[in-house]
């Protein structure tokens, strides 16, 4: 069960297809994780094409809004079921095939490894496992920073996490998160600075979809 959830404009937004997609992307793991955001989605489903005609004021293809909403049919609506290695969501397959232990992590500190799923200049999206007990130094951001846990804990100065919660930390933010001392924790990291990919623009040039 999450605690901390996406903001309701972003679960509105997701609906309509109108998230950047590491947003939708972040939104879609938290919704493998949380029955209350996925009856959400639903429910503004219903509703999401007339939403996406008011929020997008640039013409969208029929052929593209239906590739975007059957990525975000995509995500599994089967309960979460713990077991011994902790379960992949559906959205994170491609880059995930086999589990976590199995990827090719990249010292970032003696506490810190990272797996990096998509860079360029305005963005990056990387899996961050953190060793238990391990600590990153205190740090903030220029742009945004969104985890979602996908599995294990963390906590820093304003709370503690668990599978599925979605953290929201802009620059205002100075945190310096820890992982519990009895298990590592893997989450799953977006950060953006400076220019925002555009929504629907950003799905097509990205090979996310493909
Ligand atoms: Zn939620």
């Amino acid at each position: 069960m999450s605690h901390f959830h996406p903001q309701p404009e972003w679960l509105t937004e997701y609906a309509a297809g109108s998230l950047d997609w590491p947003m939708a992307l972040a939104v879609g793991v938290h919704l493998h994780y949380c029955p209350a955001c996925r009856q959400a989605v639903q429910q503004l489903d219903a509703v999401g094409g007339a939403l996406l005609e008011e929020l997008t004021p640039m013409a969208v293809s029929a052929g593209l809004k239906a590739s975007v909403m059957a990525m975000l049919d995509d995500v599994p609506v089967l309960p979460v079921q713990k077991t011994k290695a902790p379960d992949v969501p559906a959205l994170l397959k491609r880059w995930v095939p086999q589990g976590y232990t199995d990827l090719r992590w990249r010292r970032v500190l003696p506490v810190l490894h990272e797996v990096m799923l998509e860079k360029n200049r305005d963005i990056k999206v990387a899996l961050h496992r953190i060793a238990p007990g391990g600590k990153i130094s205190s740090h903030t951001h220029t742009g945004q920073e969104i985890t979602v846990v996908l599995s294990g804990h963390f906590s820093d100065e304003l709370g503690m996490y668990a599978d599925g919660d979605f953290i929201l930390r802009t620059g205002e933010h100075q945190h310096s998160p820890r992982a519990s001392q009895n298990e590592e924790c893997i989450c799953l990291t977006i950060v953006q600075g400076g220019l925002k990919v555009s929504g629907l623009l950003g799905v097509l040039v990205n090979p996310f979809l493909r």
